[in-house]
């Protein structure tokens, strides 16, 4: 309940424990959290089960989950108001992701197009959980009845099966699941590489100065931006053809929060060194802070751990709730 009464909704996101952050998980994520805990009710955990999709080396995966967990606390989750957990503590989600599995038909995970990605990528580990993995992703969602799941401008597929997974099971029973929607936000839900603007930001990138990490030094970010892809034309608006800047712009934008109209007078007469330098300079402002706060939390095992464990009791009763109702329409005794 919010201080007028009035129920508030609930949003939910998982961080994928990669281990490597960059400024569009940042822009593109991240930096949304703060303000979502100030007008829904939050549910975020690590996606701790998906990443095994691939194959991860035991000790590189605990160290990248809990650098996840402290980094998503650094960039704003407070594991006193929202619950903050480890997807794998709570069994619920796998309990529902069989269940879902039931509900969702060969035809539509093959269309998945992250299905055909990865196993182009990994044709020698082609595994069913690469293939059933939308209904894990599911049941993320529904356990926790979500009404909203941020999403990247490239994932409205994803959500999008959850609804039909949703909206199958309740048509089958009675409405059981609140059928979840996408937020996209306005701008920065595609940061593109600063070598090639056509191209989204991504930590696979092999060319390192096309992305920016969060970890990244000041030094370094500047460097990045100043050799950031532009064109010719030397002046500094948002256009047609000028991906490169209106990359720049909108990256800028997210950070300090100036409109498109702002930064053009803002550099008005000036040239793209000028503009690059201070894009730069904007971004490390931005990220300092949550590296302070990353490095201290990463050093404190102790109070991750106190964290990631109240988190999992906090969202437990939530996904019990819904996982026991599912199983008593099933006919589940
Ligand atoms: P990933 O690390 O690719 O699993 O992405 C985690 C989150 O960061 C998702 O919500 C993505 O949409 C977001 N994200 C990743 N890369 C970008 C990007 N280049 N631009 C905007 N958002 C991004």
């Amino acid at each position: 309940m919010n201080n007028t009464g009035v129920e508030k909704k609930r949003v939910l996101s998982l961080l994928q424990p990669t281990g490597v952050f960059t400024l569009g998980n940042y822009i593109g994520a991240l930096r949304n959290f703060v303000p979502y805990q100030a007008e829904y009710e939050c549910v975020f955990g690590i996606a701790d089960l998906h990443s095994i999709t691939v194959r991860q080396e035991p000790a590189a995966l605990r160290k990248a989950i809990l650098e996840c967990y402290a980094m998503g606390m650094a960039a704003g989750i407070d594991p006193k108001r929202s619950a903050f957990f480890l997807q794998s503590h709570l069994s619920e989600h796998s309990q529902l992701a069989w269940i879902l599995n039931c509900y969702t038909q060969f035809g539509e995970l093959s269309r998945m197009t992250q299905f055909k990605d990865k196993s182009v990528k990994n044709p020698e580990n082609i595994n069913a959980g690469l293939f059933t993995y939308p209904c894990l992703m599911a049941a993320d969602i529904l356990l926790y009845q979500a009404n909203y799941v941020p999403i990247g401008s490239d994932q409205n597929q994803h959500i999008e099966i959850s609804r039909d997974i949703a909206e199958r099971f309740n048509g089958a029973y009675s409405p059981t699941f609140v059928i979840p929607e996408g937020i996209i936000q306005k701008f920065g839900n595609r940061v593109m590489s600063l070598q090639d603007p056509t191209k989204k930001m991504s930590k696979s990138d092999t060319n390192k100065n096309a992305v920016v990490l969060m970890l990244d030094t000041k030094d370094e970010i500047v460097k990045k931006f100043k050799r950031a892809v532009t064109d010719s034309e030397a002046r500094v608006f948002y256009g047609e053809g000028k991906d490169g800047i209106n990359n720049l712009m909108e990256i800028y934008l997210c950070v300090t929060g100036k409109s498109f109209e702002e930064i053009e007078r803002e550099f008005e007469g000036k040239g793209y060194g000028d503009f690059k330098e201070a894009v730069g300079e904007a971004v490390f402002a931005a990220l300092e802070p949550i590296q302070s706060e990353y490095y201290r939390l990463i050093a404190d095992k102790a109070y991750l751990e106190e964290c990631y464990r109240e988190g999992a009791e906090r969202a437990r009763p939530m996904a019990r709730k819904t996982l026991s109702k599912v199983m008593k329409k099933i006919g589940f005794i």
